[in-house]
This record gives structure tokens, C-alpha cells and sequence, in this order.
């Protein structure tokens, strides 16, 4: 899962990008509303943290025009201000959720996980052959027992079972798993792929990750 945070100053930015990093989000961020204008509309996000005060565009005039461009993934506005006509100019504008600065990290991260979290129609379980990834408890398994996997190598497994039976390519893996910063010329997305394979082989899972040459990788379910 990618992140954008969008807030000029500069401690906080750092500060939340720390965190939801240890928490194994990818996250990039953009210090003018110019600018998380420009990096929305070019990467693809999976949601963005809009703090209202930014200098060229503000925070709501940024949502404004994501949404009226049909822009869909979720938006968490953040404010230094707590009127309530702030919150509901930011939620008019197409914010799907609020909180008010100061904020503890806590409550940022759970509202991150409720606005990443699949609707309650659509599957909180992923499946691909006898491998399970678990969206809600953040937990997978494979061939019944449980994996124990790093906070990338999770956010890994959750992209190639997304796309399960499909080639992801690694400009694809890059961009949903990694950041802005991710060096492209790197073996990075290779060596994770090889703990991961080599994980998922000695919990004796009949699914596997098939190297694709020249393209990329595949989760097969049944390898
Ligand atoms: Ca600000």
C-alpha cells in the first residue's frame, strides 16, 4: 500500500512518514498542494493524507480537483483548525475522513488502516491456492500455518495475491509496494521475492512465485 502526504511542514511530514514506513506503507511526500497535485495524478496511491493548509493550492482546493478528475482513492484531510465549517468544506470538497492537528499517531494510523480497509462487501480475505493473506489482522498463511513475514514482505505477498495469476511486472511491484525513492537499477524487489519464495517453499505451500523472464513474477496457486 502507497501513501502520499502532502503537508509543508516538514517535521510533521518526516514524522508520519516514519511511522506508517515502520508499519510497512510506502509513503512519499509532497511539501505544496502543486506539487500532491502533480505526484497524485502520477503515481498510483492507494491514499492520500491532505493536510488543508499548503502553499499554492490549499488542501481543499487540491481535493477538489482530484475528485472533479473522477480521482477514487481515499483522502484523509488534515488540520491545524477544528471549526466545523472547516471539516465540512473539507469533507464537501470529496475527503472521505478528518482529524484535527495535533494528532496522536495512533489515531492517524487506525484511521489509515479503516479508509484502506476493504468494504465490507468485498473479500478481507485473499486467496491463491492454499496461500491466505488476511487484509483485516494483517496476517497470511500458507498451506495452513502461519507465515512469519516482514512488514514488506506482507505488503509483497498482498500485491502479488491481488494480482494472482496475472505477471506483475517490477515497475508494477515498485510503484505499489515501494516509494518515490525506490532505485529502480536496484536487485531490491528480487531479493524480497527470494525470502518470500523460499519462505512460502518451506511452509510446504503448493502455491508458488514463478519467475517470468524478461517480464516478471506470478503467484501461482498451484504450482
Ligand atoms: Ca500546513
Amino acid at each position: 500500500m502507497r501513501i502520499l502526504i502532502a503537508e509543508d511542514e516538514r517535521k510533521i511530514a518526516e514524522f508520519i512518514r516514519r511511522g506508517l514506513k515502520e508499519e510497512g506503507y510506502a509513503a512519499d511526500t509532497a511539501a505544496s498542494g502543486t506539487d500532491a497535485l502533480r505526484l497524485a495524478e502520477e503515481n498510483p496511491y492507494d491514499l492520500l493524507l491532505l493536510d488543508v493548509m499548503l502553499p499554492g493550492l490549499d488542501g481543499v482546493e487540491v481535493c477538489r480537483r482530484l475528485r472533479a478528475g473522477g480521482y477514487a482513492a481515499p483522502i484523509l484531510m488534515l488540520t491545524a483548525r477544528d471549526r466545523v465549517e472547516d471539516k465540512v468544506k473539507g469533507l464537501d470538497s470529496g475527503a472521505n475522513d478528518y482529524l484535527t492537528k495535533p494528532f496522536a499517531f495512533e489515531e492517524l494510523l487506525a484511521r489509515v488502516r479503516a479508509l484502506l480497509r476493504p468494504a465490507p462487501s468485498a473479500a478481507a480475505l485473499l486467496k491463491a491456492g492454499d496461500i491466505e493473506v488476511d487484509l483485516l489482522a494483517h496476517k497470511a498463511s500458507a498451506a495452513g500455518a502461519a507465515l512469519d513475514l516482514s512488514a514488506k514482505e506482507f505488503a509483497l505477498l498482498e500485491y502479488l495475491a491481488r494480482n494472482k495469476e496475472r505477471i506483475v511486472t517490477r515497475t508494477m511491484i515498485s510503484e505499489h509496494v515501494w516509494d518515490i525513492n525506490f532505485d529502480t537499477g536496484s536487485n531490491v524487489i528480487d531479493v524480497y521475492i527470494n525470502h518470500l519464495r523460499k519462505k512460502l517453499e518451506k511452509s510446504g505451500a503448493k502455491a508458488a512465485i514463478r519467475t517470468v523472464r524478461g517480464k516478471g513474477y506470478l503467484l501461482e496457486p498451484d504450482a
